[in-house]
């Protein structure tokens, strides 16, 4: 009998699936992955910014020591640019490590954590991590957070709930909250309870839609904002992001994440992005632009989709529970990697996340292509 290596919540955890690498695609389907296009992790079509790229040519020479543990450069200019003390601020080696810290800071075995169903994959991830137990709620009939379910949820799970995820907008469904929705949610969530709001999509927001997160921030202590670089600043390869809390939230995140958490070459082109608003406005007309293109071409297809605050679009491609899968292999067929999303629970649906314009008219003839064989 061989000896059983591991903790059974870990052994329990199903591991995170992302979207395929360009190259593994171009292997097994015999194709030039010149010619793949990748609308599979909502990644900035516009690539990294030519700041960014000069600051991490700059900094690449200092590479030969260890980072700024405390990223003092980068927190001041965020610091600036949001308003709150650099002690409100946690770098992280995306938002997935701040994701993370939180639920290692504030959650353990016999407690509960709280998210709605059709959310970040990460969120489970991060609570069967720590043993706690995930709490799923049922959405919305739009597929978004019903916050007054999740209410619920926190208030049946009394003291054993701990953290609650709210994705604004969500991942993979691109449901949007109001200002409204979120402030009475913040008010009415007990104080023992700490709520992660995850904005890694909020320089995608309409003007009308936006909100000022920061002033939450400061009236609620158990609150974490939680913003990344890795989508509209073009920088998800180098793994940066942010979380902003008071300072007794800041102090546990800060004693539990890695001392060098966010290397040089990050912490340097995220400077650089933040300030770079010209590439930011470039990247928020193209998502836009290209929002308008897919959600045309699928109404024209006759195919159900959700309206997206966010850089992708969730479209149902059938109703059996293969339709994702299906379409979705016909699709890398054709050179075109997407999201399948049954690990979501919606197999029905595939997630496209926004490209240049030839981009989206490659996935849209190939879509039309294969449809029309089915
Ligand atoms: C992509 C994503 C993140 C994490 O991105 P990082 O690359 O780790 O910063 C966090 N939350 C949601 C909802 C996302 O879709």
């Amino acid at each position: 009998m061989s000896a059983r290596i591991g903790l059974k919540h870990i052994q329990a955890i199903a591991p995170y699936v992302g979207g395929r690498p360009i190259g593994e695609v171009a292997r097994e389907y015999g194709l030039d992955e010149s010619k793949i296009v990748k609308l599979a992790s909502n990644e900035n079509p516009l690539g990294i910014p030519q700041s960014a790229k000069e600051a991490m040519l700059k900094a690449a020479s200092d590479l030969g020591r260890y980072p700024d543990s405390n990223g003092f450069e980068l927190k001041q200019v965020l610091s600036t640019r949001l308003g709150v003390p650099v002690d409100w601020i946690t770098l992280g080696n995306g938002s997935n490590d701040i994701l993370e810290l939180a639920a290692r800071a504030v959650a353990q075995f016999g407690d509960e954590v709280i998210f709605s169903r059709h959310a970040f994959a990460v969120y489970p991830l991060a609570t069967q991590a720590v043993g706690a137990k995930a709490i799923e709620v049922a959405p919305t009939a739009t597929y978004g957070h019903d916050l007054a379910a999740m209410l619920q949820a926190v208030k049946a799970s009394g003291d054993k709930a701990k953290l609650v995820f709210v994705a604004n907008p969500n991942n993979p469904t691109g449901s949007y909250l109001s200002a409204k929705e979120i402030e009475d949610f913040l008010m009415t969530v007990p104080a023992h309870v700490v709520i992660v709001l995850d904005e890694a999509y909020n320089e995608y927001l309409a003007p009308e839609q936006r909100y000022d997160a920061i002033a939450w921030i400061k009236r609620f202590p158990n609150m974490i904002l939680s913003r990344s670089f890795s989508k509209a600043y073009g920088l998800a390869g180098l793994r940066i992001g942010y979380g902003v809390a008071q300072p007794p939230l800041t102090d546990l995140l800060n004693r539990i994440r890695q001392p060098f958490n966010v290397n040089s070459l990050a912490q340097a082109a995220a400077i650089a992005a933040f300030q770079d608003s010209a590439f930011l406005q470039q990247g928020f007309e193209l998502n836009r632009a290209g929002l308008t293109q897919l959600t045309q071409a699928f109404d024209s297809l006759g195919l159900t989709y959700l309206p997206s605050a966010g850089n992708f679009v969730l479209v149902k491609v059938g109703d059996d529970d293969q339709a994702g899968a299906r379409i979705n292999l016909e699709l890398l067929k054709h050179g075109i990697i997407v999201r399948p999303v049954g690990n979501y629970g919606l197999p029905q649906w595939l997630r496209i996340s926004i490209g240049l314009p030839e981009e989206n008219a490659a996935f849209i003839g190939a879509l039309k292509a294969i449809l029309a064989q089915q």
